[in-house]
């Protein structure tokens, strides 16, 4: 499995990372990728999101790079977070207008102030069996209301940093024709979470999720899981042909 285009990857906008735009583009044209979205987190985490006001400052940088490096594609994208349950994300009108690759994930630390309740539980649910329960019917339904209410691309790691009944969010990534990710980083979507989701007429992403730029389009663990799962190559959207 070569995949050529590599879907979630995070620049300096982010908190959590000091990667440079050239620096990216350069580590994934060596990487032999044709395509890569750079997916900044949204603006609602309070630790690592971008800064709306830099958004418009990510796209000049993007756009001034793009006719230098004619051999890929480079897509301004963003790793929205999902807010509540009731399927909000935070991707404002004017960054609509302007991106070109949406993924979407829940992320402790999101909207601190609202969300708090929903992120103790997701921590609680790793000690209490009751709270797992809860929490997978708090995280499905905000899955599935955002992938409802929104035009999403990606889905991020589902069922990391909260579980989710796969179920029903592949069910509905179906229907929503929304792309569920097999991320590097995070070890989901895990090898029984693919076989639940190949029941429905899913189609997947194999991405590194870098942080750094060692690990722009480095997906090894990630293809590993998809083969064990017995992925059919064509329902994987960034595989080479
Ligand atoms: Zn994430
Ligand atoms: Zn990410």
């Amino acid at each position: 499995m070569k995949i050529i285009a590599d879907y979630h990857m995070h620049s300096k906008y982010s908190g959590d990372s000091k990667n440079e735009m050239e620096d990216i583009i350069k580590k994934a044209v060596a990487m032999g990728l044709k395509e890569i979205a750079i997916t900044d987190h949204g603006p609602a985490h309070d630790g690592y999101g971008i800064k709306r006001s830099d958004y418009p400052k990510i796209k000049a940088e993007i756009d001034a790079l793009k006719p230098k490096y004619p051999q890929i594609n480079i897509r301004l994208g963003l790793e929205a977070n999902i807010l509540g349950t009731e399927g909000k994300i935070d991707v404002t009108e004017e960054m609509k207008s302007i991106i070109e690759w949406t993924n979407a994930g829940y992320h402790f630390g999101s909207d601190i102030t609202h969300d708090i309740g929903i992120h103790f539980l997701n921590f609680m649910s790793k000690f209490s069996k009751n709270a797992r329960r809860k929490a997978i019917k708090q995280n499905t339904k905000a899955m599935v209301n955002a992938m409802r209410n929104n035009d999403i691309t990606m889905i991020t790691h589902p069922g990391d940093k909260g579980p989710i009944d796969i179920e029903e969010v592949a069910m509905v990534a179906a229907e929503t024709n929304t792309i569920l990710e097999i991320n590097q980083s995070h070890g989901h979507l895990s090898v029984a979470e693919i076989q639940v989701a190949l029941k429905y007429d899913v189609k997947f992403a194999i991405n590194s999720d870098a942080h750094t730029i060692e690990n722009i389009g480095r997906v090894d663990k990630a293809v590993e899981r998809a083969k064990i799962a017995g992925v059919p190559e064509d329902k994987i959207v960034n595989l080479g042909r």
